[in-house]
Parts: C-alpha cells; structure tokens; sequence
C-alpha cells in the first residue's frame, strides 16, 4: 500500500492571544503570521514539496500577494471560514469565492477555525468537495470526537467527504500541533509510523504562525515554546525522517487517489447536487481551472 502524508497548515490572523485576553492589533496579527509564512515556505521549498494552507479570506484579502506566490509555488488554498474568530454560516461560501478571486485556484476544502462544527449539509451546499475540521478524539472542555471514524469517510446524509486529522489507533492520542510542538520528537515520529503501518494517510496541521518567534506574547509555556527557529528546525528534522517512509502530497490529490477519479470530475460531482445560484458560481471557477 502506497503511504501518504498531508501537511496543512491554518494561515489565518494570529488572534490566538485574544483568547488569553492579551491585545493584539491587526497589524502584528498580520505581520506575525507572514513572517512565519516565510520561515516555513523556506524548508517546504528546501524539501521540495507542496501543501494545502487553509487560509481565511480576511487573511488573504489583506495579502493578496502572499496568496497569490503561494500559488505559484505549486501549493493549495482551501478554505479556512472568512475570520478566524467569527463563525457565520453564510461566511462558508463568501469566504471560498474571496478565496477563489484572490488566487485564481479552485478552492475545494475547509476546515474551520478552532475545529468547530458547521453542519456538514450547509458546507455541502457552499459547494466544498469535503472537510477537514474534525478531531476525531477527545478533547476536555473543547469537544469529544471519539467515536468518529479516523480515516476519510463520507458523511452519507450530505455526500460530503470528511478527511479526520491524524490520531493513533488505540487511544486516540491527537498528533496535531500542540503534541508535534511539545512531544519528545523521536516518540511523536514513532506515533507518526505507527499510523502509517495501518493507515494510508498521516494528516497533520500546523499554523505559520508558529514559525515566528513568540516570546514576546506572554502565552501559555506549551504554546510558545519552540516557536520560530526551532519549530523551524523541528520541522526540518521531521520532514527528512518521513520521507523516507510516505510520499508528501496536498488534500486534493491524496483525494483523487482515493476515489480514482480526476479532481474535475470529483468537482463536477459535487456542483450537480448545488443549488442553482452556487452552479454559476463554480461554473466560472471551473472554466478557470481548465484554461
Ligand atoms: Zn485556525
């Protein structure tokens, strides 16, 4: 069996402080997610390989530039909701069309901020080919997740494809962020290839942010420890062990190989269920990607 791993990242406004009740004005919020940005396309490059940024469109209108490199370097933008603190349903199509103007990309994905929930109909009918928001674990005071599937799966109510982010088997231990910053690296790489012997697919989330040093924030210790230069190295180190034992690929391709069709016929699969008014809207999209 053919191994993959996804590596995704969550380029939204750095307003994590805020949940520490620590002001934070939108210039840095900007400013510190670029810089990370930067450190982080350096290793990707450095690797030679392409992701899948879930960017929210608020981010991307006030980096247009940014989105538009990303895109040129051969990476994908998915959705990540329009704000990264605001949860309004009808932000799940404006922030794809945003998206979409911005980097001339179909966008097909979305995982929105802070895992939340959005009913899975109402992503559907925005015209996502799937989602990538759940956890399938559980988290105390946040959500409990854990008896979800663990590996793609189609929500059979709205057809819509659902991609879990990676945990281990038996006890369902998250290897997102907080663990991949805080873990001794050489158990969480273990995790990693514990994963990869049973499932095809290893799928990770970071933010850009976390490329930039935060010392200066006043953060809870398991956040902004290993920030900047050494999350930097971290990842590095990280990248050159797995790639010996899965191929790096971005969401929409570890898709195609799953169900064996072509993204546009997985796309088109998708706008034959929308209502009419969205139809129009990925029609253009569609002409876009084909010429
Ligand atoms: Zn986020």
């Amino acid at each position: 069996m053919k191994k993959f791993i996804l590596l995704t990242f969550d380029l939204e406004e750095f307003d994590l402080p805020q949940e520490y009740n620590i002001a934070i004005d939108k210039k840095t919020q900007m400013a510190v997610s670029t810089s990370g940005l930067l450190n982080l396309l350096a290793i990707l490059k450095q690797h030679n390989l392409t992701a899948t940024f879930f960017t929210t469109a608020h981010y991307a209108e006030n980096n247009p530039s940014i989105i538009q490199k990303l895109v040129a370097d051969g990476h994908e933008i998915a959705s990540h909701l329009y704000y990264h603190s605001v949860y309004n349903t009808e932000h799940l199509l404006q922030s794809k069309q945003k998206l979409e103007a911005i980097s001339q990309q179909k966008v097909s994905g979305i995982r929105i901020p802070r895992l939340k929930q959005f009913e899975y109909r109402l992503i559907k009918e925005a015209g996502y080919l799937y989602d990538s928001s759940l956890n399938p674990t559980y988290l105390p005071g946040r959500y409990n997740y854990f008896t979800k599937p663990r590996t793609l799966f189609t929500d059979e109510a709205s057809s819509l494809l659902i991609l879990p982010l990676s945990v281990s088997h038996k006890f369902r231990f998250p290897l997102f962020w907080l663990s991949f910053k805080n873990l001794y690296l050489p158990f969480y790489i273990t995790l990693c290839k514990r994963i990869l012997k049973k499932d095809d697919c290893l799928h990770l989330y970071f933010h850009p942010w976390e490329f930039t040093e935060l010392n200066n924030f006043n953060l809870p210790w398991y956040i902004q420890r290993r920030s900047g230069q050494k999350m930097t190295n971290r990842l590095n180190d990280f990248i050159s062990t797995m790639k010996k034992e899965a191929s790096f690929i971005k969401v929409t391709d570890y898709l195609c190989k799953k169900s064996s069709k072509t993204l546009f016929q997985l796309r088109k699969d998708t706008e034959a269920k929308l209502p009419e008014e969205i139809k129009t809207t990925n029609k253009i999209d569609v002409e876009l990607q084909l010429s």
